[in-house]
């Protein structure tokens, strides 16, 4: 098949890369000039593990190729994919649909002969009427249909989910687009990979939900850790005893600092202005933006506390500031609350992220940046974990207690054990387990 994809970021090029590994001929069409330029020379702009291996291999297989113009690229395509940004609209919160409908303008003026063109950036229910619409204004109907194909992986572990999705969603209403999507998906489906065939608005609105119903498990156990500070239980021993039962399931119930990234902030936001305008509102949607966006703030007095209850004049060490590990990606990371409020109330913050400190520096002016994890703590009157890279879990916890000025760990994301901690001298707070998060 041959295949355009629109957007080569997180999602246009790890999808873009595994289509071209299932054999494909793949074109990326990306609008950043400097982005293409550094993939033509095969630099990959973002950190996502082993996906410079995957585009080497591929471009030098001849099956991966990336241009800032759809008009060579598009022509004589089977498939055009979407790929593109669709983040929250500043005051409003629904999806800003620019991109999209852009990218769609685009695709008009290309299409010769049919071709699919596949929504996979994750949009309002109707999206893809709007975007069939669009195209009709310049393209005969009968040359193209529009296909919703939502996209599931996880930033981190991109090119596992993709190329072994738990399923691959389908929203399609014309039979040749679904023969073409079938063929684009067929190495899939032989490894054994189901694809649920539905229509246009349902595929769309199975993405929301899914995002929705996770973001919710993580905000319920959040919410679940508070309480068990209050109630003297631990969260983990609850996580585990509830998440044994099948029908609840134990992913998803990690208590942290509340959810960030580039999905669930912006998608819960995007359905409930999605379901309050078509008047059905979701207030358990609604609570659960609310819950996690004072949640970041919490966590910073929760820091201010454990410091004694002022960090004024305070040096403070932050490990980790992507919002989860194995990701550069900072967008909502809680660490973009949790360090300014923290500077807001007089603290010096020096910070250290394995993969995001390129990222991370121009979003927090002010910040001091360590090149490891021990440089980070030096001298420091207190560390914090606010991602759980899995660099942070073996450090030496002798050499940190060391390191730092006073022994205060808070540990946003429960990664060390409380009683090493305790017995190493550590005043160690964490997250939902015993009175106060101290065990
Ligand atoms: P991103 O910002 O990393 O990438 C979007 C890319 O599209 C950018 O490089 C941008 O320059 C490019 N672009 C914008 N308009 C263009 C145009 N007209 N022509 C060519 N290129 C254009 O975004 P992302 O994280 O890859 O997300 C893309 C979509 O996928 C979003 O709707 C998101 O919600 C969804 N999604 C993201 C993830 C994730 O983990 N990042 C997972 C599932 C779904």
């Amino acid at each position: 098949m041959r295949i355009v994809m629109i957007g080569a970021g997180y999602v246009g090029l790890v999808s873009g890369a595994c289509l071209a590994d299932f054999g494909h001929e793949v074109v990326c069409v990306e609008v950043d000039e400097s982005k293409v330029a550094s993939l033509r020379e095969g630099r990959v702009p973002i950190y996502e593990p082993g996906l410079s291996e995957l585009v080497l291999a591929n471009q030098a297989a001849g099956r991966l190729t990336f241009t800032t113009s759809l008009k060579a690229a598009g022509r004589g395509a089977n498939a055009i994919f979407i790929a593109v940004g669709t983040p929250s609209l500043a005051e409003i919160g629904s999806a800003d649909m620019r991109f999209v409908h852009d990218a769609a303008r685009d695709i008009a003026g290309v299409i010769e002969d049919f071709t699919v063109v596949v929504v996979k950036s994750t949009v309002p229910i109707g999206a893809g009427d709007e975007v069939e619409r669009i195209i009709a204004e310049r393209a005969p109907r009968d040359r193209f249909a529009v296909v919703s194909n939502p996209e599931f992986l996880r930033e981190g572990a991109a090119i596992e989910d993709f190329k072994r999705p738990d399923r691959v969603v389908i929203g399609v209403e014309d039979d040749r687009a679904r023969e073409v999507m079938r063929e684009i998906y067929q190495p899939i489906e032989s490894n054994g990979g189901p694809i649920v065939y539905t229509s246009r608005r349902s595929s769309e609105m199975i993405k929301y939900a899914a995002n929705v119903f996770l973001a919710m498990k993580v905000t319920f156990i959040n919410e679940i850790a508070d309480l068990c500070e209050r109630l003297g239980a631990d969260v983990l021993d609850v996580s585990h005893g509830i998440g044994l039962d099948d029908r609840i399931g134990r992913r998803f119930l990690n208590p942290g600092p509340g959810f960030g990234g580039s999905c669930f902030p912006k998608d819960t936001l995007a359905l409930t202005k999605l379901a309050a305008d078509a008047k059905a509102p979701i207030r358990l949607v609604e609570t659960l933006v609310d819950v996690n966006d004072k949640r970041k703030t919490a966590m910073a007095a929760k820091i201010v506390a454990a410091c004694g209850g002022s960090v004024a004049g305070k040096r403070i060490a932050v490990l980790g500031l992507t919002y989860k590990p194995k990701t550069d990606d900072m967008r909502d990371a809680p660490s973009l609350v949790i360090v300014p409020e923290l500077q807001a109330a007089g603290a010096r913050v020096v910070a250290y992220d394995p993969e995001g400190l390129r990222t991370a520096k121009p979003l927090l002016p002010g910040v001091e940046f360590a090149d490891n994890a021990y440089a980070c703590l030096k001298g420091a009157d207190a560390a914090v974990v606010v991602t759980e890279w899995d660099e942070f879990r073996a450090l030496d916890l002798a050499r940190v207690k060391a390191s730092l000025a006073a022994p205060i760990m808070v540990d946003l994301r429960n990664i060390y054990p409380i009683k090493a901690m305790k017995a190493l001298g550590f005043r160690y707070v964490c997250v939902g387990r015993g009175f106060g998060g101290e065990g």
